[in-house]
């Protein structure tokens, strides 16, 4: 069977590491990161991560701000709300919470973002840095460098093995293939990416050593189209149905990934689980972009 890498572990290994680094850095600073999240209206969901952001944040001894705004602001309220936060100087990250309401334009607010404090990596900016590669990116997005650490972290070998991506979207798909076959450390491979119009989708996937899979489509990766030792990174979170948690008796999703896991287990190398791989690295990603901002800041990075 394969080795399991968990996201679950890593983000506590990562966490701890941040966690040492703000000390330090507030003894000899006397400067903490801060992150402010914009949240507009009240949609339970976006209310549940920008709640779990928050809680990271404190845990890790950031100043945080939760700046909630009523579903009926102004697009020109929310510029301005943005402004303001550019030019504060303990402010190192912003993000703005997704989807925003039908009269606002989120492309117009999300560039409207200081790129320097774009901690989600969505900026055009960023995503031309990300392109550049080296020391040209500031803020890799937030889940393909979460990817991207597991398989380090997951002692996989990445110079020169051949990398499928499953899926093109701007969020994973396509910055995590650009990340993967730059020059440096954890990278150097060989990429392919492939989609919904890809003529033979289990030819492409059956030849690679790294196979990450952001589609979306539960089950999508059958076991036969896994190459024997092969690195599955299962992005996809699907919700399949509902059960009612042992732990809390409250109802809960039921979670699945784009792959078969229980028959992929059985042929790959290693693999993530769904639920606890790939979906804990997101935030932590996200405070190790928010630390950076202040590192730049300091002149410390
Ligand atoms: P998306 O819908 O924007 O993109 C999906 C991509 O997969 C598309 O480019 C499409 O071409 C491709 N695709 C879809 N069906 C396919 C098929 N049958 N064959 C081949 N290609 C196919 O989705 P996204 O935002 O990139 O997210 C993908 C998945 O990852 C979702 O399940 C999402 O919930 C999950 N996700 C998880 C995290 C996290 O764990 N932190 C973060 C982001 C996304």
């Amino acid at each position: 069977t394969a080795k399991l890498i968990k996201g679950t572990e890593i983000r506590e290994q990562i966490l701890e590491e941040i966690a040492e680094e703000v000390k330090q850095i507030k003894e000899k600073h006397n400067k903490v990161p801060g992150l402010v999240t914009i949240l507009v209206g009240e949609n339970p969901a976006s209310v549940s991560y920008v709640t779990l952001k928050i809680k990271t944040a404190d845990r890790l001894g950031y100043k945080e701000i939760q700046d909630n705004q009523p579903e009926d602001i102004s697009e020109a309220d929310l510029l301005a709300l943005i402004d303001k936060y550019n030019k504060d100087d303990e402010i190192h990250g912003i993000l703005v919470q997704l989807p925003l309401p039908k009269h606002i334009n989120e492309k117009k607010i999300l560039n409207a973002i200081d790129p320097d404090k774009d901690v989600d990596g969505f900026h055009p900016v960023n995503v031309g840095r990300l392109m550049i590669g080296g020391s040209e990116v500031k803020y890799a997005p937030c889940t393909p460098a979460g990817i991207q650490e597991m398989i380090v972290r997951g002692g996989v070998e990445t110079s020169g093995a051949e990398v499928v991506v499953v899926g093109r979207s701007n969020i994973v798909g396509k910055p995590i293939a650009m990340m993967m076959c730059q020059k440096g450390e954890g990278a150097n491979s060989t990429v392919t990416i492939v989609h919904t119009r890809t003529k033979d989708l289990a030819a492409h996937c059956k030849r690679a050593d790294i196979l990450i899979v952001a589609a979306g489509v539960p089950g999508l990766v059958k076991p036969e189209w896994i190459k024997p030792g092969a690195c599955v990174i299962d992005v996809g979170v699907n919700r399949v149905g509902e059960k009612v948690s042992e732990k809390t008796g409250k109802t809960i999703a039921i979670l699945r990934g784009d792959v078969d896991f229980d028959a992929a287990k059985e042929i790959a190398g290693s693999i993530t689980p769904v639920p606890g791989g790939v979906g804990p690295m997101t935030i932590t990603m996200l405070m190790k972009n928010t630390l950076n901002s202040l590192k730049y800041q300091l002149g410390l990075k």
